[in-house]
Order: C-alpha cells, then structure tokens, then sequence
C-alpha cells in the first residue's frame, strides 16, 4: 500500500499516526520464498523534523513460516518490528549522510508501506532457526528425520566433513 505523506511533508507538517495493513503475503530474499503466516497492522508515527526530515516509527507483528536449519521442518516464528528511523526527504540530500536509512521506500510524497516492511524483514530476519534446541536432524545418507525415527544408515550422527576426513585416511592406508 502507498500511504500519502502530503499532510506530514507540507505547512503545518502535521503528523501521521495510523494502522495500515501489511499486505504481503510471502517474504522473499535471497534465502528463498517464506509465507507469512499472521501478521499485525503496522503501526505508523511519522513526524516531520526540521531542515526536510522525518523521523518515522513504526510496530508491527509478523509469523513467518521458516524451515528448519537441520531438518527442514516449518517452523513457525515471530518477527517483531519495532523501528525508528530518520530519513531524508530533500532530494538533493539523499546521498553521503551515514545517519540516514535508505530512501528506498519514499518516492516524493509517497511512502511505499510494502517496501518498507520488507526492509524492516530484511533487518530483523532471524539468522537460525531450530525447531527445538535439541533437534537431531536429518540423516545425511537417506534423509531420515532424526527427531522422527532412527535408520540403519552408519554412523549417522557423524557430520559429513567427519566422514571425508575418514574417507582421506583410509586412502592413504592403502597406498
Ligand atoms: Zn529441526
Ligand atoms: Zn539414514
């Protein structure tokens, strides 16, 4: 959705503090495509500050469905935004200023409330994800879910790397 700043940008710069619906439905990065299974309304405070900035604030809830890092069950998980940010909106200023997030969101008077969000995913995306601290995995050799039921497969619980360092050994046994 694209939220309207005018009210915000122009004399008396009065502030925008609204709910809006997060409308994206899926979460793509580089990781590969998540579904989002519930999410909140995003809450919106978005302030004008002297010399053309605003400081913009937002909250939201979103649950994303994200595969286990070692065995790739759904894991449902809670991704919280909580933001504050200031950017710029004089064009000619957008550039070499550290403090200041990136602009892609903000196209003259308009804020693009989904691209925004997306940044704040990005940001807030977890690095791992589990489905519980003891998960056991998958089984390297016949993809057996080890939390599941067990297989016949040697030595399973040995890492793959383990067992190339162990394939080197014995080849230098038969030289
Ligand atoms: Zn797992
Ligand atoms: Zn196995």
């Amino acid at each position: 959705m694209i939220l309207d700043l005018s009210s915000v940008l122009s004399e008396p710069h009065r502030p925008i503090d609204t709910s809006v619906p997060v409308e994206m439905d899926v979460f793509q990065s580089a990781q590969g495509s998540f579904p989002l299974k519930e999410k909140s309304e995003l809450h919106l405070l978005i302030e004008y500050e002297k010399e053309r900035k605003l400081q913009i604030s937002g909250k939201a809830e979103v649950t994303a469905v994200i595969p286990c890092d070692r065995c790739l069950k759904d894991v449902e998980v809670r991704i919280p935004l909580d933001f504050t940010k200031k950017i710029s909106v004089d064009p000619e200023e957008t550039e070499d200023s550290d403090e200041l997030d990136e602009t892609n969101y903000i196209d003259g008077c308009s804020l693009d409330v989904e691209q925004l969000v997306r940044n704040e995913l990005l940001v807030g995306w977890p690095t791992k994800v589990l489905c519980s601290d003891d998960c056991k995995g998958i089984c390297s050799v016949c993809g057996q879910n080890l939390n599941e039921g067990t297989c016949d497969c040697e030595d399973t619980s040995l890492d793959p790397r383990m067992s190339a360092i162990r394939d080197v050994f014995k080849n230098f046994k038969e030289v």
